[in-house]
Parts: structure tokens; C-alpha cells; sequence
């Protein structure tokens, strides 16, 4: 692919190879860019070429991690129309994370707009029907400079949109995970409810050690109780046994995902499945008839093999089962206006 020197944006879009997209960035058009002084209102900001950002060396974000992010999907649809799903818990989510972090937070409008704004403008890098989405990438960054370790005077908020396929490489093989009991993800009372940028400097070496191993991802415990279990690095973990589908509740070191919030209220509204949030133990995961994780990015992905330090569990026979299949096909139909939307979970851009 051709990169343009001045803007950055990837040169042809007729010439992108929509069949082989992999979860990776591709230069767009454009990006979107507002600031906001701390104690200002935030007031509309503009697209501009794709490109650097010019930030100072004492930069919040730089020194002290303060930022924030989102990751959401713009799809074609069978309906020959362009769609977000469930917008609104993104904006909401970003709103209570900058909170933690002591930053503006964005008022919802002016969130939603935005996001309209830039997959517009680059409307023409939304992969055809079911050959992937246009992830969206909402950023919230302390861009002021600072020297004490204080909130940065401004902040800069900013989307930039990248095409993508498949997250891990074969979207439905069965991922293997390692339990890891020598790193936590987030501690009781920490930051691990917030889509905070630090969270996943962190997670970083416990990957590259599983991955080292042949793993996929790992699972992280509950730093208070290592009996029990708590999510993949940036999806949620549910098992399903019996006719009971559970997952750990949103003790304060969970990421709220809103595709967790959409797979518990379709098995309780539309599937007549039992949903418990509750402490998840290590035995249940490993004892369980399906264990899957769930994210914008994995949509639902199954989980067929999981280690300990002690031994081994295959789930389902390493095949993705039945529940996780429907959940998946569920949510996919309804991205791609594939099936009714009676919950207004679809918001129609184009
Ligand atoms: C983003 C994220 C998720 C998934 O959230 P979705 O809203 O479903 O995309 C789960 N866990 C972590 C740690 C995350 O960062």
C-alpha cells in the first residue's frame, strides 16, 4: 500500500485488498481532533488529514499516563446503510473513564457527533458486507504540558478510524489461554473499570510470555482472591454449564464491555438462559461446557483449551459450541441488519 508523504492516508482505497484484513492499522483520510482547556466547556473539533501529532516532551499522556481510550465498529449492512453498535455505552464508558482519570470528560453529543463526523468522511474505507468493519478508535489525552504529578492543564480528544478484519487470526478456532497466577491485570479499587491507556502498558509482557508458549492470550485471576477469575487481556470471560451462563460481575477491576452487557441480555431476553454475575472460580472455567471471551474487537470468540500451571482442560473438544456459535451469528446478524433489531442497538450513520 501506497503512503502519502503529507497526509499519511493510504493512497487507493479501490486497490485495498478487502479478503486479506487483519486486525492492524490502515491510514485513513482523516481524523478528528477537538481540545479543551481543564474547567472549559469541550466545543466541536474538526477532521484533519490523518497524520503526527505535535504534543509537548511534558505532555500529561507522556509522563503520567493520563489517557483514556474506546474502540468501537462502523459496519455495511445487508441494508445497503452504514451502522454503530451501541454507540451510546461507548460514550458513557469514556465519560466515566476520563472521570477516573481526572480529565474533561466528553459530553455524549458532542461524543456521537464526532464519531459520525470521521467515519463519514472516510466512508470509503468501510469494508464491503461481512468482510469486516471500520474500527473506531476514540482517544481522550492530557496533552498540556505538566512537571508535578497533577491533572495536564488541556486535553486533546481525537478518533482515528482504521479498516480491519479478524482480531486473532482465524476468527472461530478455539483460542488457547494460559491462567496466569504471576500477574495480575488490575487491582481492587485500581483503574481496571476504566479503559485507561496504562492498563495495557502492563499487560504487554504477561502476552509476550504466553505467546511465547503458544498461547493466544491469557487469563487474568481477581487480584484479591485467586480462586477466581476475571477476564482475557481486553475481552470478557463467560462459561456456560447446564443451562446456567456466567460471568464474573463487575466487581471494579472489570472492563464493563458492552458487548458482555449485549450477550447477557440476549441470553436472559431472547435465549431463556439463566445468567448469573457472580465470583467465577478457576474450577468452573475449567469444568465448564463452553467457555468463550467477548469484545468489539472478538466479537465472541470460543476458548477451547485452557492450561494452569497444574494441567490442562479442553473445552467442547477444542470445537466452538453450540451457545457461543449462536451468540456469535446473533450479534453479527444484527450488525449486518441481517435480523430485527428490537433492542435499538443499531445506529444508523449513512
Ligand atoms: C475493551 C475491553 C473489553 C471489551 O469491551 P467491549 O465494550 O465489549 O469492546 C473487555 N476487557 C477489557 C480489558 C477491555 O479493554
Amino acid at each position: 500500500m501506497e503512503i502519502l508523504e503529507d497526509t499519511m492516508e493510504t493512497e487507493i482505497t479501490d486497490k485495498m485488498n478487502w479478503d486479506e484484513l487483519t486486525f492492524s492499522i490502515t491510514p485513513t483520510r482523516s481524523m478528528y481532533v477537538a481540545t479543551s482547556n481543564m474547567g472549559e466547556e469541550w466545543q466541536r473539533g474538526d477532521l484533519v488529514p490523518y497524520g503526527n501529532l505535535s504534543l509537548s516532551p511534558a505532555a500529561g499522556v507522556l509522563n503520567y499516563g493520563q489517557g483514556v481510550f474506546e474502540g468501537m465498529k462502523a459496519f455495511h449492512t445487508i441494508k445497503d446503510r452504514v451502522v454503530i453498535f451501541r454507540p451510546d455505552m461507548n460514550a458513557k464508558r469514556m465519560y466515566n473513564s476520563a472521570e477516573r482519570l481526572c480529565m474533561p470528560a466528553v459530553p455524549k453529543e458532542l461524543f456521537l457527533h464526532a464519531v459520525e463526523d470521521v467515519v463519514r468522511d472516510n466512508e470509503d474505507y468501510i469494508p464491503p458486507v461481512g468482510k469486516g468493519s471500520l474500527y473506531i478508535r476514540p482517544l481522550l489525552l492530557g496533552s498540556g504540558a505538566v512537571l508535578g504529578v497533577k491533572p495536564a492543564p488541556s486535553y486533546t480528544f481525537l478518533i482515528y478510524v482504521s479498516p480491519v478484519g479478524p482480531y486473532f487470526k482465524s476468527d472461530i478456532k478455539p483460542l488457547y489461554l494460559k491462567i496466569t497466577k504471576y500477574f495480575h491485570r488490575a487491582a481492587p479499587k485500581g483503574t481496571g473499570n476504566a479503559k485507561a491507556i496504562g492498563n495495557y502498558a502492563s499487560s504487554l509482557y504477561p502476552q509476550k510470555l504466553a505467546k511465547e508458549r503458544g498461547y493466544d492470550e491469557v487469563i487474568y485471576l481477581n487480584a484479591a482472591n485467586e480462586n477466581n477469575v476475571e477476564e482475557v487481556g481486553s475481552a470478557n470471560l463467560f462459561v456456560f454449564k447446564g443451562n446456567v451462563l456466567k460471568t464474573p460481575r463487575l466487581c471494579g477491576s472489570i472492563l464493563p464491555g458492552v458487548t458482555r452487557n449485549s450477550v447477557i441480555y440476549l441470553c436472559e431476553n431472547e435465549f431463556g438462559i439463566t445468567v448469573e454475575e457472580g465470583d467465577l472460580t478457576v474450577n468452573e472455567v475449567l469444568n465448564a461446557d463452553e467457555v468463550f471471551c467477548t469484545g468489539t474487537a472478538v466479537v465472541v470468540t470460543p476458548i477451547g483449551k485452557i492450561d494452569t500451571d497444574d494441567g490442562r482442560s479442553q473445552i467442547q473438544d477444542g470445537e466452538m459450541g453450540p451457545l457461543t456459535k449462536k451468540l456469535r451469528s446473533k450479534i453479527l446478524a444484527i450488525q449486518r441488519e441481517e435480523c430485527d433489531d428490537p433492542y435499538g442497538w443499531v445506529y444508523p450513520l449513512l
